[in-house]
């Protein structure tokens, strides 16, 4: 008889794993997978497309309802859990039955953070997460609203680009000195900034929100400087928190993330995280490629084999208003290693290539992007770069043809 599996969050690692699972042990498991959002698996890092206009949201379904179907899977979407009952070894779903399962798999996201300032529950302040959020913004973005974006981090540029898109008067504001300062060094940020001026959007740095304005809806935002930003919404793109709460309140351990070992396994035999609420080596990740990894891992772990996670390296692929950006691994240089650097402003290309130890370590891009995949195949090979280092700012195909 199959096992029960049971997957918390219908995600984009629940999806993923699933995908993995019916790949290498289809029938081993009868899966049942609980997820909070009405409608199927999708992919959300495709919202900001959505919200921009160039993907309708029907269209970013990650699986048809038929491929869960065929695979067997129990689909509950529209469905909370409440809470995992270790003894009974039974996951509590809100307004229906507990469902019983042999193992359980933790794959519930985050939440977006909400800065911890007066004003910040006034009527028009909101978040970026769910497809339910886009259908509000755009509202807001067709009605030529003004909105202040409050983060300039990946998705806080995204969102910008997606609202100013769709018609909204965008003003983007970054507490830090430079945008994605966690991608981007400084002259790679600075093209960046004036890429995106130049598609209309306001970019406002070291702007600290000190509260937000209005009776009972929103008008302003007052920066820490008394600067003064009108504003008809405001949207907090200011960092995400791993959903951690259900494993918490059945004492599985926890950090930041649910924590768990090589094997995504948590402090509990049998309970495993993967994706943005897990935290493995006291790292949680918030982007996409570590959450798929780790379901490939623990779908093989799960299926009998001895995979092991080990980490993963992080690269970010962005496009902002026709803008593309990439950075990967030690972008910033740590001590002792060197960089190759090409800058043309005006030409709106930036790259930096930093080298250690005979081997590329990180790689920010911005504007040519062609070789992105390539630096981050070298980077995480760890393959020494001596004989193709003279070229290799130039791309695969000159090397290649060398
Ligand atoms: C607009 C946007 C753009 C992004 N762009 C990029 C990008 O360009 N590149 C990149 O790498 N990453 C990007 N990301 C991040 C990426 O989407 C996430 O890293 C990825 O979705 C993580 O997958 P996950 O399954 O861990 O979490 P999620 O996809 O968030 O899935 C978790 C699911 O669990 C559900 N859930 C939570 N608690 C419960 C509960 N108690 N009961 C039932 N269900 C529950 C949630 O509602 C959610 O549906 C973006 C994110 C957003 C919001």
């Amino acid at each position: 008889m199959s096992e029960p599996l049971v997957v918390v969050g219908n995600g984009m690692a629940a999806a993923r794993l699933v995908d993995e699972l019916a790949k290498i042990a289809l029938g081993r498991y009868a899966i049942a997978v609980v997820g909070d959002e009405p409608r199927l698996a999708y992919n959300r890092v495709l919202l900001s497309s959505v919200l921009a206009g160039e993907t309708a949201s029907h269209d970013i379904e990650l699986k048809p309802a038929a491929w869960w179907r065929e695979r067997g899977v129990t689909l509950k979407y529209g469905y909370r859990a409440t809470e995992i009952d270790l003894g009974r070894r039974e996951l509590k779903i809100a307004n229906e039955e507990s469902i019983a399962f042999s193992k359980l798999i933790l794959a519930t996201g985050s939440t977006p953070l909400r800065l911890n300032v007066s004003g910040a529950d006034l009527a028009g302040v909101h978040t970026f997460r769910d497809s339910r959020d886009v259908d509000l913004l755009l509202t807001l973005a067709a009605q030529r609203k003004r909105v202040v974006v409050v983060g300039g981090g990946l998705l806080g540029l995204e969102s910008a680009h997606g609202l100013a898109k769709a018609g909204a008067k965008v003003t983007l504001i970054h507490l830090m000195d430079r945008l994605m300062e966690r991608q981007l060094d400084a002259p790679a940020a600075e093209l960046l900034k004036s890429l995106v001026e130049r598609k209309g959007i306001r970019v406002l740095l070291n702007a600290n929100t000190a509260r937000l304005q209005g009776e009972t809806r929103v008008e302003g935002i007052d920066l820490a400087d008394g600067r003064r930003i009108e504003a008809d919404a405001v949207i907090f793109v200011a960092g995400i928190r791993p959903n951690i709460a259900l494993a918490k309140d059945a004492g599985i351990p926890v950090n930041r993330g649910v924590v768990v070992d090589d094997h995504l396994q948590t402090g509990v035999p049998e309970i495993f995280a993967l994706g943005e609420c897990a935290e493995h080596r006291g790292i949680c990740y918030g982007l996409v490629e570590p959450a798929y990894e780790q379901a490939r891992v623990l779908a093989r772990h799960l299926a009998g084999g001895a995979d092991a996670y080990g980490g993963s390296v992080v690269a970010t692929n962005l496009k902002v208003s026709g803008v593309s950006v990439f950075s990967a691994g030690d972008f910033m240089g740590a001590d002792g290693s060197e960089a190759i650097v090409l800058s043309d402003a005006s030409g709106g290309t930036y790259k930096k290539l930093v080298i250690s130890d005979g081997r590329l370590t990180g790689a920010v891009l911005v504007g040519d992007v062609a070789d992105a995949l390539w630096y981050l195949e070298l980077i995480r090979s760890r393959q020494p770069i001596a004989r193709i280092r003279k070229g290799m700012m130039f791309g695969r195909s000159l090397v290649e043809a060398a």
